[in-house]
Parts: C-alpha cells; structure tokens; sequence
C-alpha cells in the first residue's frame, strides 16, 4: 500500500538506506546506547552513502543522491532514527541544520569552503540559535555582534544553549543581533563561526534524558572575531535565514518521529502476539488490540502529514503551516505511540532490556527541539487565518 504515498524510486531509496543502516549502523547501536559514544565514523559511513547530501542541490551535495529533495531527507532520517536515533540527529544537525542555510544563502566561496567538507563527512556542523535566557523567543536573543574597529568584520559575544554537536562541530552557524536600534527580525545576522576562532569555547556537553551517541553543548563567544566574508546571507538578513531554515528542519525532525514510533509499534505488535495471560494472546484483548489499531492510525496520518509537507517544500511552496502541523503531530504521535508499546509490554517496557523505554525517550525530545509544539500551534493558527478566504480548502 505503500506505494500510494511513495514513487517506486523513493521506495527503492527507502530499501538502500533501510539495509544500509541494518549492516552499517544496527551493530554499533547497543554499544553507543551504553556508553553514549559519539561515532564521527559512522557520520562519515553516512556522508559517504551520500544520505548528507540528499536534500542538497546538485552543484553542492555528494554523491548519487543529492538533489533528491526533502522526501528523501524525511526516508533518510526516518531510517536512520529506527536504529539510532542520537546518530540521525547529529547528522541533521550537520547536514540540515547548519548545511541547509549555507546552500541556500552561501557564497560559493562558503559552500566549497565550508558546506561541501560537512557533506562529504570530513567535518561536522551545527547551529547556533537558542540560549541560556531565549528559547522559543529567538527574537529575543542577546548574542551580538558590532563592527570590528578596523570595520574589516564583526566581534561576536554571547551564549548557546542546547546546541547539537556544539562541542564536536568544524564550523558553526551562529545567530546574533547586528543592529539594536531595529526589530530585532531587522537586525540580526547570521555568522559562520570556525570552531578554531579565538574566544569560541565550549562550556560542557549537557547530560539527556535520552539521544544517546549526541552530543548537545553550552557554548561561550567572547570577543570572537568574525571576518566579513563568514556574513552569511547578508548583514542584518539572519531572520528571514532562520525561518527559512525552520520550516525544513521540522519536517526532517517529523521524519525523524516516524523512525522513534515505528520500531515501538513493531515491537508492540510482535510482543502481543507472543505473550499469553489468561491462556491467551494478548493481542485476543481489547484493551491491548484497541492500543494497536490506534498507533498504527496515529502513524499513517503522521506519515501523510509528514508527506505533504515534504513534497510542497520540493515543489517550492511555502510550508510554514504544514511544516508546523507535521511536526507537531508527528512529535505527539511518536510520544503517544511509544508511550502505549510500552503499556503493552506490560513491565517488561519498563526494562532496559527491551528498547521501548529508549524510544520512549528518544521521541520525548521532538516536542521541543527545532520548535515547541506550542509555538507551532501558534504559527499553524496565525498562518491559517491568514490564508483564510471564507474556505478552508
Ligand atoms: C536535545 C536538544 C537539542 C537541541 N538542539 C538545538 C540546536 O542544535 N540548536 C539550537 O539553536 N537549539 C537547539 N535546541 C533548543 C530547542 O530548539 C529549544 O529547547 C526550544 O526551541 C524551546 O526553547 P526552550 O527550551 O528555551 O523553552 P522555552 O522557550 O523556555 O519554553 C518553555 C515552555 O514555555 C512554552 N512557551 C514559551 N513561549 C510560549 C508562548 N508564547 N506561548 C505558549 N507557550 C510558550 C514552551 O512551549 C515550553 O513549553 C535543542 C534542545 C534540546 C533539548
């Protein structure tokens, strides 16, 4: 049935990446959980597949795969986050989160010098846009930036809070207010910062509930000289940066929702049939077989919202509303969906022993990161009365 929703190419892309991460990754992926490694190999195994590249255009991705579009990021980041889901977020981080904006408004001087490397898996990127005092106000935020003396680049200060693959990244893509006597939408800049610049540290990596094999940072600018050709998109044009890179991340991020849910809901499925009580399957209850026909519905529709924001993203559309739509359902779908394969497994879900906790907590994550589900509720409303004309469809 599958086929309605996905091309016959996208299916085989699925297939490849799907035996891809069970012979490359899968085997690494209890001793990453236990000892919370951070694998810079295994992101180059990634890179090398060309699944960094897949939503990148074609002058600037690796590989077979680049220019395929944002589908193929959500099949890439579904797949990966199925076996380990701390891996795919470093690897968004790098290849999305930071990679995005730098196709999209570098120079192609920053894309050879700073994008291309992170694609090939040589070095690792990240954003920079939430702080310890500002989170879902990034209007908000204190980091700033003036004109260096010599008026030859800017001096960069401030915090980043929650930054994924902060302590590991090369290069960084760093949001900073450049002019204070305007709406801070007006004058915030977006700066590449290279991890080897005087004044950049990082303050710690901070402990998770869960993404294990991530690594999320505070990080310190202190009087960090920013040349001027690390501007990204142009001074005082960060905002419009941000959003643009906002609207692909969260459906990548509901992408990824899919990966946490559906390895619970298989698990569930399987668990039901397998366990008896009372002289029976489980899975003979209503209790638990209502629980099943819930998440897998809860899935498909996650996985069609999920869908049509992708493919409006590839024809060029803007997505604010279904990007904050699919992330929002897909975040609260994967918490749901997890949290009932746990109730079916009964204490054994409880158990570390069985992944369900895991994906649990893995997916509890993705109703905050890249946007709250509150603000995206705020934006999928404001942008719904916005475009309404008397129909809503
Ligand atoms: C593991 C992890 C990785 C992350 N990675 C990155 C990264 O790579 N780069 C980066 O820049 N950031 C990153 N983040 C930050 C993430 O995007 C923020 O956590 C998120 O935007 C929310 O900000 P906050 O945590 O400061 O919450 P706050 O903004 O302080 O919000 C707290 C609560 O108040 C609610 N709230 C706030 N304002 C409103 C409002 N107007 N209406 C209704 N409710 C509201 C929120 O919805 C939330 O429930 C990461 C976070 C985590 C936990």
């Amino acid at each position: 049935m599958n086929h309605i929703f996905y091309t016959e190419e996208e299916l085989a892309f699925r297939d490849e990446v799907r035996a891809f991460c069970e012979t490359e990754l899968a085997p690494y992926e209890d001793e990453i959980q236990q000892k919370n490694l951070f694998r810079r190999d295994l992101l180059q195994k990634i890179a090398q597949a060309g699944y960094m590249s897949v939503h990148h255009p074609l002058e600037v991705g690796i590989g077979k795969h680049c220019g395929k579009g944002l589908v193929y990021e959500t099949i890439v980041a579904e797949e990966i986050s199925a076996v380990i889901a701390g891996l795919d977020m470093t690897r968004m981080a790098s290849a999305t989160l930071f990679g995005k904006p730098v196709a999209r408004f570098g120079t192609p001087e920053q894309i050879e010098k700073y994008l291309k490397p992170v694609l090939c898996g040589e070095k690792i990127g990240a954003i920079g846009i939430t702080e310890p005092n500002v989170g879902s106000d990034v209007a908000g935020m204190e980091t700033h930036a003036e004109k260096a003396k010599d008026g030859n680049g800017y001096i960069l200060n401030g915090k980043k809070y929650f930054i994924t693959n902060g302590s590991q990244a090369d290069f960084l893509c760093v949001f900073a207010i450049t002019d204070i006597t305007v709406n801070p939408k007006k004058g915030m800049t977006a700066f590449i910062v290279e991890k080897e610049m005087p004044g950049f540290t990082t303050v710690k990596d901070i402990d998770l509930m869960g993404m294990a094999g991530a690594r999320v940072s505070e990080l310190d600018f202190k009087d960090v000289f920013i040349p001027e050709d690390n501007i990204l998109g142009g001074i005082n044009n960060g905002f419009g940066i941000l959003m643009d890179e906002l609207d692909s991340e969260r459906v990548a991020i509901a992408g990824e929702c899919l990966g946490y849910a559906r390895p619970a809901i298989e698990s569930a499925i399987a668990y039901s049939k397998e366990r008896i009580q009372f002289k029976r399957p489980i899975k003979d209850f209503e209790g638990v077989n209502f629980k099943i026909s819930d998440m897998a519905t809860d899935f498909e529709a996650a996985r069609l919202l999920t869908l049509k924001a992708a493919r409006a993203y590839d024809n060029g559309e803007r997505i604010t509303k279904y990007a904050a739509m699919a992330k929002t359902f897909a975040s609260e779908m994967a918490v749901r969906v997890c949290d009932n394969a746990l109730q079916i497994l009964g204490g054994r879900g409880y158990e570390t022993d069985y992944k369900i906790e895991r994906y649990y907590r893995d997916a509890r994550l993705m109703t905050m990161g890249g946007g709250t589900v509150e603000i995206l509720r705020f934006l999928t409303q404001r942008e719904i009365y916005r475009e309404f004309d008397g129909k809503y469809w």
